[in-house]
């Protein structure tokens, strides 16, 4: 099979039956053989039954329903996990994306051997405040971060080789940085294509205020991650070292000070009077505070499952 196209949908039944005919014509125009996996994510306006309708008239059209909304990201995972398709193609449900970009997009991947394709919503159509702003910001903040140098990380539409899917694991609210996730996971060849982009034609944005909390906080995961999961005790275990030694030296100073007055015979201050010992305090508490919690992460990360996982890209005749 050519192409998979993983849809992620909440409340999107007005769309539905527009964007799967506009899919099927585009694939049938270029003679691809694909499949279109929806992503039912908990919608509580019928899409589900119009899933099962359109997967009845058209085999190439498959449906999963969620029990209750858990997320974009929780959709993209579950549909990367069916696809088939050589390459794996996402878009919204809601027409803001153009499946016409998907004869080029599955070019740069096959012929250009891209990893990954991420579109690039050069003229946006979303309000300019709320969303516009914001993610210059963001794009911006992740660019310089990452390393990866594309211009919409959050962009919908998205073409992917078979193996970046198969390899990444979207969990949270990552869908935001799954180009970062590729990187990661070691796929490299990461490229962008200016794609077209429309104003949402049926209802309305899933994406409300909380964008503003969960964005930059998905912004700070990744960078943390990015540089430090895999030794978090290279963080943690040198801040905290240095803070400790700070505090310490700080009490030692505050102890020898007694200690000469007292040789001198001379009327020390107390202790408690110098503001060196409350600073030594603290220091040497969260010094020793960071060092655990580099060691409780250190410890973690090595029983995680996934420490070794996708190490291999190829191999000759030895069995898998
Ligand atoms: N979506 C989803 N689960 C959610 C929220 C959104 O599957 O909890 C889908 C939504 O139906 C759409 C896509 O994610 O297909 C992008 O959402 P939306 O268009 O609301 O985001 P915006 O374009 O406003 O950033
Ligand atoms: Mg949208």
């Amino acid at each position: 099979m050519d192409i998979s196209v993983v849809v992620p949908l909440f409340n999107e039944v007005d769309s539905l039956p527009e964007l799967t005919a506009w899919i099927d014509r585009v694939m049938q125009t270029n003679h691809f053989t694909y499949e279109v996996i929806l992503v039912d994510d908990g919608s509580n306006d019928g899409s589900w039954d119009l899933i099962e309708q359109l997967s009845l008239q058209n085999p190439s059209i498959k449906g999963i329903k969620f029990r209750r909304n858990y997320g974009k990201s929780a959709g993209l995972y579950c549909g990367f996990a069916q696809a088939n398709g050589n390459v794996v193609i996402t878009m919204d449900a809601d027409l803001q994306d153009s499946p016409e970009e998907i004869p080029e997009l599955y070019r740069m991947i096959t012929e250009d051997k891209y990893d990954l394709v991420s579109g690039w919503k050069r003229k946006r159509y979303d309000p300019i405040l709320s969303k516009n702003i914001p993610s210059k910001f963001y794009n911006w903040t992740a660019r310089r971060m990452t390393g990866i140098k594309i211009h919409d990380f959050n962009c919908g539409l998205k073409a992917y080789r078979k193996q970046v899917v198969k390899s990444i694991e979207v969990y949270g609210d990552m869908h935001r940085y799954i180009p970062v996730l590729a990187k990661w996971a070691g796929f490299k060849k990461i490229g962008e294509k200016v794609v077209q982009h429309q104003e949402r034609k049926y209802g309305v944005t899933k994406f409300g205020i909380e964008r503003f909390i969960r964005g930059p906080l998905d912004l700070l995961s990744v960078i943390f991650i990015s540089k430090f999961s895999k030794r978090p005790m290279h963080f943690f275990g040198l801040y905290g070292t240095l803070t400790f030694i700070v505090g310490l030296a700080s009490a030692i100073w505050v102890g020898a000070e007694k200690l000469i007055h007292t040789f001198n015979n001379e009327l020390a201050p107390r202790i408690t009077d110098s503001p060196y010992f409350y600073l030594s305090l603290t220091a040497m508490i969260i010094g020793s505070q960071l060092f655990l919690a580099g060691f409780l992460a250190e410890l973690n990360s090595r029983n995680s499952s996934e420490r070794n996982s996708y190490l291999i890209d190829k191999r000759t005749s030895i069995q898998e």
